[in-house]
């Protein structure tokens, strides 16, 4: 079967290595080399551990043991989590997966595609440097602002989205320690993340639900509290800074609910950030576009039909707990405070919360049944 793969991000490189291990003709498509793609780089420990290939190299990455989350008035804790996870410049995790695809055969063309036109049940598609090729099947795996979703009529509104920005920083880093804030009165986070070259300064809130200046200016507000000369160098617009900017996928409940992320009679599928594919509450999305490509992989070497209840069993259900959560982690009022605020607060004095923090943290604690696991804590605090 002839398949064209459109980004080469996590989740489009790993569809072409697996697709290529079983023997598909496979064309990938990206518009440019490995870069440094808006992105905190962070991964969990379950997603290293479900996919060892992420460690079992010589990527340069930064291990991280400990986390400091600080609610929006200012109480903290740090938890440690049961294993490490790793921090990636995205840049690096990218060309990695782009050689793992390409060994097991993927062919790479580094062309931004312009065209797809279906025509008698096969795509024809067409690049920016002229060339025509015709597949069986159609992958978009081209990120969070997808060409390839709208060109096959699945639509995402403005809710659907969280904005992001932040600053990466050279040469400053050399910290093993995340930090995670809550925001006052904004359904999100910023965050100090460590690299292994670099630190990585980020905040994301809900689209448009504040200005990209007032996020600006309570990210530098934080770096300015905890790296007052990292304020000072992005002020005066040093080079060793370099600002980013971008939407991330956050869908909401009723989204998931219509989400279709493939259709095997018009021969088009999704992954990652393009099918949404991201957790609406933290934002993580490496490990889904991953493990959306390992389902898709399996579904075309079976029935790409199945790709649908793949994917809302592998994680779907699960994300769309988290949608429902959102709202109430965030603004919701839990005696006098949103759930974030009571989480930081509990977690301090309470070793099972942070037991159970920490397992949400690693990846290992689903949403599904995290409200009956904090019940049972309840009971036992109260
Ligand atoms: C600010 C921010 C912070 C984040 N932090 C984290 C984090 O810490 N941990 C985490 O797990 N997730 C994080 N995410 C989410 C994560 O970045 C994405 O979920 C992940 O990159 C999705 O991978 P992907 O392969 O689906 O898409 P992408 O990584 O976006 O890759 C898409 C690729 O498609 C290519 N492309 C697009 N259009 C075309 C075209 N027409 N032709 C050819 N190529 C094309 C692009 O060049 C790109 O390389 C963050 C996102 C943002 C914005």
């Amino acid at each position: 079967m002839k398949i064209a793969i459109i980004g080469a991000g996590p989740a489009g490189a790993h569809l072409a290595h697996e697709l290529s291990l079983q023997g598909a003709e496979v064309d990938l498509y990206d518009a440019r080399p490995p870069w440094e793609k808006p992105c905190g780089g962070g991964v969990t420990s379950k997603a290293l551990a479900e996919f060892p290939f992420l460690l079992k190299n010589r990527s340069p990455r930064q291990m991280v043991s400990s986390l400091r989350l600080i609610s929006a008035a200012g109480r903290d804790v740090t938890v440690r989590p049961r294993a490490d996870f790793a921090i990636y410049s995205r840049r690096e995790l990218g060309r990695l997966l782009r050689e793992r695809a390409v060994e097991a055969g993927a062919r790479l063309h580094l062309d931004r595609v312009e065209e797809t036109a279906r025509m008698a049940g096969k795509w024809v598609i067409k690049t920016a440097s002229g060339a025509v090729r015709e597949v069986d099947l159609l992958i978009g795996a081209d990120g969070a602002s997808s060409v390839i979703r709208r060109r096959v009529g699945i639509r995402f509104g403005a809710e659907d989205f969280a904005y992001g920005l932040g600053w990466h920083i050279q040469g400053t880093a050399g910290e093993s320690r995340v930090d995670v804030r809550y925001l006052d009165g904004l359904s999100g986070y910023l965050w100090l993340f460590p690299r292994a070259d670099h630190l990585s300064y980020g905040i994301a809130s809900g689209y448009r639900e504040t200005t990209p200046a007032e996020l600006k200016e309570r990210l530098l507000g934080y770096i300015e509290w905890q790296n007052p000369p990292a304020a000072e160098l992005i002020r005066a617009g040093d080079p060793l800074t370099k600002f980013y900017a971008a939407m991330i996928p956050a869908l909401g409940e009723t989204s998931w609910d219509r989400l279709q992320a493939s259709n095997s009679a018009a021969g088009w599928a999704l992954v990652g950030d393009a099918a949404g594919f991201v957790d609406p509450l933290t934002g993580e999305g490496i490990y889904y576009a991953i493990k959306s490509a390992t389902l898709l992989a399996k579904a075309i070497g079976g029935r790409l039909s199945d790709y649908e209840e793949m994917w809302r069993e592998g994680f779907g259900r699960d994300l769309r707990r988290a949608a429902a959560l959102s709202d109430r982690f965030y603004s919701g009022n839990y005696a006098g405070a949103s759930m974030a605020e009571r989480m930081v607060q509990l977690a301090k004095r309470h070793r099972g919360v942070r037991e159970t923090l920490c397992d949400l943290i690693s990846g290992d604690q689903g949403y599904l049944d995290l409200k009956s696991r904090l019940i049972n804590q309840a009971w036992q605090i109260w």
